[in-house]
């Protein structure tokens, strides 16, 4: 018997062997139940979540005389003839090749003859996008008027360029990207029953280079394992083949950036590139490398976040014990404007290590700044100096909440960055009061509340009293002086002299109190 690809042999035969799309088989497998079956279904999602296998499955299960619980039985001669593709109650076409109005008359002219076994006719259109405009009229008229005994799976991965007509018609379900969990699970399966001997960290790795699809995790097994014939699959071994940079590479030069060791930061560059390594692929992956560097860091129970294994997990968190949160956002930033910046780059590895050099010599300014120095203390001295400035007045406060934005382009990154969703709010007349969104960013920001004090007074030319809270600190304080303020009788003096002042200032006269 000829070879057969796992993913052909491995292809979910009820809807209880779907992985990760219950949401979708748990609704078909009622309307089968119950018999309320749509004449029209648009699946949608991403390659290989299941779209056309759960489109077959259906077509089984609504034609099958033995459906089990919404499921077909697999064993009668429909459920047969459709699983080896000779039945004619389940029409598969490919709207990448019959994209043109005369293959849709063609179904149309079909779709009048009851089948003759079975109750459905399943017509199964994948990648449907691709119907020409002539193509979709023709199909939207059989939709308008579909016969009882026919039944339209329409599949693809851009529901975007459906006609609003056609969506309008369908019973919509979105396939989701399989979780990376869930397909080394079923990876695990499938080598299990071919007795495949492989390592728990291959599988992982193979299910999240796989990007949310079945099918290219396990043609990606399939390449592996014929590969290395009867060796065990080993972690190392998929990475040769699949020829990424393992983490503990990002994290070596991390590591390097860190230690400020210039020159063999560049040898490793030197090193991936020759290896054949896209740079412009390698800066994205250390963006994703960073981003879960930060989350391990920030976060006490990473795992399900990450999607990752214990394992990995636990490899940065070591890394977050050297690297600090400031500098793990510093080097984000920076890898991240590198990677827009490389994107038309005709020697992207040129700029990837000028950043790499920089990044490394910005870690020595920062420990120089660190030592106390006579420049720094001059510079203290000159900062003391400017600080002799007027204290701010409730007008200055109220100018200095417009100015927020202003005041936040103005900082540098990482703390720009961190500033984004922070708001100045009026809070009283005595306080500048800035709410930030939660309480990770408050504690960013008191531990640099000077610098965004220097920052606001160097705008603003005013000493401000700054009061940083979270958005719910904020609201709680706000609710409780509105609820004083209610119960506190209003003042009669104050709203006459209020009339008087409005009155005296239509006449462009300013009035001013004279305290007693
Ligand atoms: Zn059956």
């Amino acid at each position: 018997m000829s070879y057969k690809a796992l993913y052909r042999k491995y292809r979910p035969q009820n809807f209880d062997e779907v992985i990760g799309q219950e949401h979708v088989t748990e609704t078909l497998k009622n309307q089968i139940k119950s018999g309320r079956v749509s004449h029209a279904y648009l699946f949608c999602g991403i390659r290989g979540t299941g779209k056309t296998s759960v489109a077959k499955i259906f077509a089984k299960a609504v034609n099958c005389p033995d459906s089990i619980e919404g499921n077909p039985c697999l064993k009668c001669e429909i459920c047969n003839e459709i699983s080896s593709g000779s039945s004619m109650n389940a029409i598969e076409i490919d709207a990448a090749s019959n994209n043109g109005v005369d293959n849709i008359r063609e179904i149309r002219e079909e779709v009048k003859y009851v089948p003759t076994k079975g109750k459905y006719k399943v017509y199964i259109i994948d990648e449907v996008h691709m119907l020409s405009t002539s193509a979709f009229n023709a199909l939207l008229k059989v939709l308008e008027e579909p016969p009882s005994h026919v039944i339209f799976i329409l599949a693809t991965t851009e529901a975007q360029k459906i006609p609003a007509t056609i969506l309008s018609r369908c019973q919509r379900f979105d396939l989701k990207r399989i979780p990376i969990k869930s397909i080394a699970g079923a990876l695990a399966n499938v080598t299990l029953k071919e007795e495949i001997k492989v390592e728990e960290k291959a599988l992982n790795y193979i299910a999240s280079l796989s990007d949310g699809s079945m099918r290219d995790a396990l043609s990606l097994l399939d390449q592996i394992v014929a590969f290395s014939g009867d060796e065990k699959v080993t972690h190392k071994m998929v990475l040769d083949i699949i020829g990424t940079v393992d983490n503990k590479m990002f994290a070596d030069i991390i590591k390097n950036i860190n230690e400020k060791n210039i020159s063999n930061c560049i040898e490793q560059i030197n090193e991936i590139y020759l290896n054949g390594k896209d740079m412009k692929q390698f800066v994205s992956q250390m963006v994703e490398f960073l981003r879960n560097l930060l989350i391990v860091s920030s976060i006490h129970d990473s795992e399900d976040i990450l999607d990752m294994s214990t394992e990995s997990v636990e490899e940065l968190k070591q890394l977050t014990q050297i690297v600090s949160y400031d500098k793990i956002l510093e080097y984000i930033n920076e890898f991240a404007a590198l990677e827009s910046k490389i994107k038309y780059d005709s020697q992207p590895k040129i700029t990837v290590e000028i950043t790499l050099i920089r990044l490394a010599s910005l870690e020595v300014r920062v420990r120089m700044s660190e030592v106390p120095n006579e420049k720094k203390v001059e510079q203290v001295k000159k900062q003391s100096v400017k600080k002799i400035i007027d204290k701010a007045l409730p007008e200055d406060i109220k100018q200095g909440i417009k100015m927020w934005k202003d005041i936040k382009e103005a900082c540098a990154n990482p703390l720009k960055s961190m500033l984004v969703d922070t708001e100045a709010k009026y809070y009283n007349n005595k306080s500048y009061c800035i709410v930030c969104s939660d309480n990770i960013i408050k504690s960013y920001m008191e531990k640099n509340i000077n610098v965004i004090k220097n920052k606001i007074e160097d705008i603003l030319k005013k000493e401000y009293n700054i009061k940083l809270m979270t958005k719910e600190e904020y609201e709680n304080e706000m609710r409780n002086s509105n609820e004083s303020s209610e119960n506190e009788e209003p003042n009669k003096d104050d709203e006459d002299m209020k009339n008087v002042e409005e009155f005296f200032n239509k006449f462009g006269v300013k009035v001013e109190r004279i305290e007693n």
